[in-house]
């Protein structure tokens, strides 16, 4: 059954359907994307502000109709399982990406100078064309500007009390005036405030040519982020070369990121040299031997990132790629410690 109600997070009317045997509600949010929630108390324990921005800055958005992915819930395993089905042209539960409160919390810029790179690297994916001004709703404007929208409740006598409620649309507005303003006199920016409407004010913001060369330092900064691309092959036969993978990056204390869980196709795309470009290390596994994880490194390397090499050892490897320092292992159990004292020796 579809209806229209508030999102969860965000507050944008959104469209939702219910699998009420499950527990579940589907979302297609205008601000937050297309999204699942599995259970009663699914939100209970989620920062709501942080996640209404993860969601925001991660969206898959349904606009063309050929978008399956969706942000959820549901146990990493089983997302991985439907995933897999779905590679095989089952579409019944779609291309799942698992989210989870760690995964939110550790994305969640922590100084007011992350912030703002990450505002601007947004804005300028959303600039369709150079000096475009993009048009932002009062929920993508707090999504984009990590300005809180929920508090918790702190007055004793209150009803409410120790529970998530909406802020003051004012102290928002205001709270991101501030922003602008130290965006606009950076150089970085201009922007215009809409006409308020029924539903908040809006918001149109513009990236300046000091912005676009900020945006071009950011991403050839490789001391930026925290996430890290790996290349390899994907697949089923590979799930427990990914999570030993996975394991020994996050144990270092980045985000592994694997783009079959972020783009639903094979080809080199804009999205993937983005993630390229956004990550501050690469890690490649060269077992297989594919092209696309050759050519990754090559375009990794190109913009002077570190690369970190894994093999197995019983792969022949290609003559280039021999003489880099590899880490090669015989068993998959192998990889984690090795790849986070790795990771701590060259990286941090
Ligand atoms: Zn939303």
């Amino acid at each position: 059954m579809q209806q229209a109600t508030k999102c969860p997070v965000c507050g944008s009317v959104t469209e939702t359907s219910s699998n009420f045997g499950m527990n579940t509600v589907f979302y297609e949010c205008p601000t937050c994307g297309r999204f699942e929630l599995r259970g009663y108390n699914a939100l209970s324990k989620c920062d709501r502000n942080h996640l209404s921005s993860y969601l925001f800055y991660h969206r898959f958005k349904s606009d063309d109709y050929t978008e399956y992915r969706y942000h959820t819930n549901l146990e990493k395993e089983t997302c991985d399982q439907y995933r897999a089905e779905f590679e095989q042209g089952n579409n019944t539960h779609g291309h799942p990406v698992h989210m989870d409160e760690d995964i939110v919390n550790s994305w969640f810029p922590r100084s007011f100078a992350e912030k703002v790179d990450d505002i601007l690297l947004r804005i300028f994916q959303l600039t369709p064309h150079m000096g475009q001004q993009i048009h932002l709703s009062y929920e993508e404007m707090l999504s984009l500007f990590f300005i809180d929208r929920k508090e918790r409740d702190m007055v004793l006598s209150s009803k409410t009390y120790g529970q998530w409620c909406d802020r003051e649309e004012d102290d928002c507005i205001n709270e991101t005036q501030f922003i602008l303003e130290f965006l606009n006199n950076s150089g970085y920016i201009d922007f215009n405030w809409g006409i308020k409407g029924s539903v908040g004010q809006n918001l149109f913001v513009r990236l300046l040519p000091s912005g676009y060369s900020r945006v071009d330092e950011i991403q050839k900064n490789t001391s930026y982020g925290r996430s890290a691309l790996v290349a390899m092959k994907f697949g089923s036969d590979t799930i427990p070369l990914r999570e030993s993978i996975r394991k020994g990056i996050t144990d270092a204390g980045y985000i592994a990121i694997f783009i079959d869980e972020v783009q639903h196709n094979d080809f080199i795309t804009p999205e993937l040299l983005k993630h390229i470009r956004d990550s501050k290390f690469v890690v490649v596994d060269l077992t297989h031997q594919n092209n696309g994880a050759y050519f990754e490194e090559g375009y990794a390397m190109g913009l002077g990132k570190q690369v970190i090499q894994l093999c197995n050892e019983d792969t022949h490897l290609h003559f280039d790629v021999a003489q880099k320092n590899t880490i090669m292992w015989k068993e998959e159990a192998d990889i984690p410690e090795r790849l986070t004292n790795r990771i701590k020796a060259t990286i941090d």
